[in-house]
């Protein structure tokens, strides 16, 4: 067993590092920041780049440059010839000036203040008073930025959701990470290093964090390096899992499905959709084989998955073995738990189930029932897992994983005794390549329909301008019965700005635009029983209208409800304005949802990260398909994986700087590397420090828990 000292050093609070304050703890800890590991894998989202500073004097006309200066003077003019209207701002710098100029933007003139630190970025022409730029691009610095400390440098820029300077946010991540990166060592071997041209681990991370004057070549191979990183520790915890699947430690005997399973489909209310039996015969087969099944069942929300999780484990029950169902949170656990028991019921199968919260009383009922012979199915949540060892005969684990990556994964490489056969259900449509990068040992089923044939959902962008439109057509909508909502999607933390935005709109909609409908109002802010009222209010049918934030995302089901309108939604991900949109086209009617697109003219941060797609193509995806698959591979391919989990993944996102669909050689490489650094251990070729390395490295993805076989 190898020494584990780093591991330990890098998962230490960052309060440790000298400097690092109560307070300074708090504000790291809003963004995600708790251990030295995480401050190493806190990337920059972008760098400032002043390695190529001018002065106004030292300007050439034509030449792109980026000029700093404070500001002097701000002012907008008409101008006499083709009455446009001129915003002008002069800059100096050591005696000389320069200008930027904008034509017909009158609100650039609020942006400046007189005595501010600005840099113009843009390509500079001599006009009739001096060298201009016309719309440069700005950067609006600190007060405290002094041109001396940056000259020559590029500078990261780290995400804070505070309103701490950048300047403030880079020194603390530089502190912690200066503390933690010797401890981030390298675990690829030097001679294939070598062969496929990677920087060393460590270095690339210094790298990104201290780019200094680094060239773009030299920022690309970092990032490379630690995406061959993201993806090596994910295909190396592949690779082990399936080498651990391989090992005959799997005894279930599953039996073809008989009397039990036929029962059951009879006093089901409804008949399963091809697609549910489609996918029961893969686990059927499955569990029939002599391997452990490891499957991966997707489908969106309302697929009806539960059914076919509910049949598996009848038919381990009726094979003899007991079943477990882990969910992710308590409140999902009883409503399995409701579910299965109405149905088990009626065939004399018992359900269980054990919470963390539950009285001792009936944990001990649960115990006592779990000693008996006779087949159950024990409902729970994840913490089950560490009970596992303890629930005998155990035939069958089905995990609904949610957002929580990584459970069944663990549940394998765990040093188990036996194996079950293991059935995974996912609802967020998973795209094809991030699935083989993440669920790469499992095979994969997906419940491609829901239930009933719904009505498809038609999808419009729109421009504000077209809003008028769009409340007539909310008005024709309720003449014929129908509900509508209007939302305002969460945007980060800022659940008040949103609530306040919802609250502002339900006025405006209901005195002015909308005085003879009934308009409701929900928002996070208010009270619970507030809240249920305008739900029950809207589910009745007595609310036509409902201006909302994100909180009805959760379980709300109002088949009247036909119309959806999205604020602002360019500012979401496309898999979350899916998720929105799936509240609608659940009954009889046609329904609609309408995105109204409010990006501005202009973006601040638009030179360092220009997206491939517009905004507005971006939406255009929405109007297209309503296939969640196809969107999630359009998200991914514009934001990243994190995207696809929305943005509840919050704290750990499994790809940080890596995108499979956009990284496809790096994604190959990796995996070569995995079976090949795998091999080289088990020949015994990796040396101390590297297999040491390897094990930090692993166990900062997967947990100390975690073992190589044999390590
Ligand atoms: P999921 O777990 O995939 O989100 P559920 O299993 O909760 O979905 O199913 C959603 C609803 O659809 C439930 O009320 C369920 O009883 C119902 N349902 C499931 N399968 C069918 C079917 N074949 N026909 C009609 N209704 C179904
Ligand atoms: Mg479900």
């Amino acid at each position: 067993m190898s020494s584990t000292g780093d591991y330990e050093f890098l998962m230490r609070p960052v309060s440790c590092v000298k400097g690092i304050t109560e307070r300074r703890t708090a504000i790291l800890g809003r963004c995600g920041v708790s251990s030295l590991w995480d401050a190493l894998t806190f990337f920059p989202f972008r760098y400032e780049d002043y390695r190529r500073i001018l002065r106004p004097d030292q300007l050439q006309a034509d030449r792109e440059a980026v000029c700093y200066g404070r500001v002097t003077n701000v002012k907008t003019e008409l101008s006499p010839v083709k009455r446009k209207r001129i915003t002008t701002v002069t800059i100096e710098n050591a005696g000389s000036y320069a200008k930027g100029v904008w034509f017909n933007q009158p609100w650039m003139k609020d942006r400046f203040k007189e005595g501010g630190k600005v840099l113009f970025h843009g390509i500079p022409r001599f006009g009739g008073f001096g060298i201009q730029f016309s719309n440069p691009d700005v950067i609006y610095l600190e007060d405290d930025f002094h041109p001396d400390d940056f000259e020559g440098k590029r500078l990261p820029v780290y995400h804070s959701t505070e309103k701490s300077s950048r300047n403030g946010m880079r020194s603390l991540i530089s502190s912690i990470v200066e503390e933690a990166l010797p401890h981030f060592k390298e675990y690829i071997p030097q001679e294939m290093l070598r062969e496929y041209a990677l920087m060393d681990a460590g270095e690339a991370m210094r790298t990104l964090h201290f780019p200094g004057a680094k060239s773009d070549e030299e920022l690309a191979k970092a990032r490379r390096r630690l995406i061959v990183d993201e993806f090596f520790v994910l295909q190396f915890g592949i690779l082990l899992t399936r080498r651990i699947l391989q090992k005959e430690n799997y005894e279930a005997h599953h039996l073809e499905p008989g009397g039990l399973i036929r029962r059951f489909l009879d006093i089901l209310p409804f008949t399963l959709t091809e697609s549910q039996l489609s996918v029961l015969t893969d686990i059927k087969k499955d569990m029939l084989s002599n391997h452990p099944m490891h499957r991966l069942l997707q489908g969106d929300v309302g697929c009806g998955k539960t059914v076919v999780a509910a049949t598996a484990m009848l038919m381990a029950v009726e094979s003899g073995y007991n079943a477990v169902l882990m969910a992710p949170t308590e409140i999902l656990a009883r409503q399995h738990f409701q579910t299965l028991s109405k149905w088990c019921e009626k065939l004399g199968v018992d359900v269980l189930l054990s919470l963390g919260g539950m009285k001792a009383k009936e944990k001990k009922a649960v115990k006592e029932r779990m000693e008996q012979e006779k087949p159950f199915i024990l409902i729970g949540t994840h913490s089950l897992l560490f009970l596992e060892d303890e629930i005998p005969n155990l035939g069958l684990l089905v995990i609904d994983e949610q957002h929580k990556f990584g459970v069944a994964q663990r549940a394998v490489l765990r040093e188990n005794k036996r194996i079950p056969d293991t059935l995974v259900m996912t609802a967020t449509p998973i795209p094809r390549s991030l699935a083989m990068t993440l669920y790469g040992h499992m095979d994969i089923s997906v419940i491609k329909k829901p239930p009933e044939g719904r009505m498809p959902i038609k999808t419009y962008v729109v421009k504000p301008e077209r809003l008028s439109k769009v409340w007539d057509f909310i008005r024709r909508e309720v003449k014929e019965g129908r509900q509508a909502y209007v939302v305002y999607p969460r945007i980060d933390e800022k659940e008040k700005a949103e609530s306040k935005a919802a609250a502002k709109m339900y006025e405006e909609l209901k005195n002015n635009v909308f005085p003879d409908l009934s308009v409701g109002l929900v928002h996070g802010r208010l009270g619970k029983e507030e809240k249920d009222e305008a739900m029950e209010s809207f589910r009745q049918g007595r609310t036509n209208v409902l201006v909302c934030t994100t909180v009805i995302e959760v379980g709300v089901d109002v088949p009247n409800a036909s119309v959806m309108v999205i604020e602002d939604a360019q500012r979401f991900g496309l898999a979350q304005l899916h998720q929105l949109r799936g509240r609608i086209g659940r009954g009889r009617h046609a329904s609609y949802c309408v995105l109204v697109d409010n990006t501005p003219l202009e973006k601040e941060d638009e030179l360092y990260q220009p997206l491939l797609m517009t905004e507005n193509q971006r939406l255009e995806v929405m109007a297209r398909t309503n296939d969640g698959f196809e969107i999630a591979e359009a998200d991914m391919e514009q934001r990243g994986p994190g995207e696809v989990f929305g943005e509840k993944q919050s704290g750990h996102p499994l790809l940080l700087l890596a995108n499979p669909s956009r990284d496809k050689n790096e994604l190959s490489v990796s995996t070569e590397i995995a079976k090949k650094v795998l091999s080289a251990y088990d020949l015994k070729k990796l040396d101390g420090e590297h297999l040491e390395n390897l094990y930090t490295r692993i166990a900062l993805r997967y947990g100390p828990e975690f073992k190589i076989p044999g390590f």
